[in-house]
């Protein structure tokens, strides 16, 4: 699969491991769009050039809050299936 790199490594390296997920990475004009593969599809994009410093950060915490991501940790002791 190829895919062209995003310039800034901190966030290629969240686009490779969104990959290893198994989610869609979609390169569009101004940022990069990722599709998770659940049934829910959870979708988020990733900004080429963001202004802001702890964007990569926030961007980890909407992922973990917002979508899958953080799945397949058991650390939470309620499951959330209804929907
Ligand atoms: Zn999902």
């Amino acid at each position: 699969m190829t895919r062209p790199r995003h310039p800034d490594k901190d966030l290629e390296r969240i686009l490779k491991e969104a990959e290893d997920r198994g989610w869609r990475v979609e390169r569009g004009k101004r940022y990069y769009k990722i599709y998770c593969p659940c049934p829910e599809m959870h979708k988020k994009s990733v900004h080429l050039t963001p202004s802001d410093p702890g964007y990569r950060r926030n961007l980890l915490g909407q992922l973990g809050r917002a979508t899958c991501w953080c799945r397949e940790s058991d650390e939470k002791p309620e499951g959330e299936t209804r929907g």
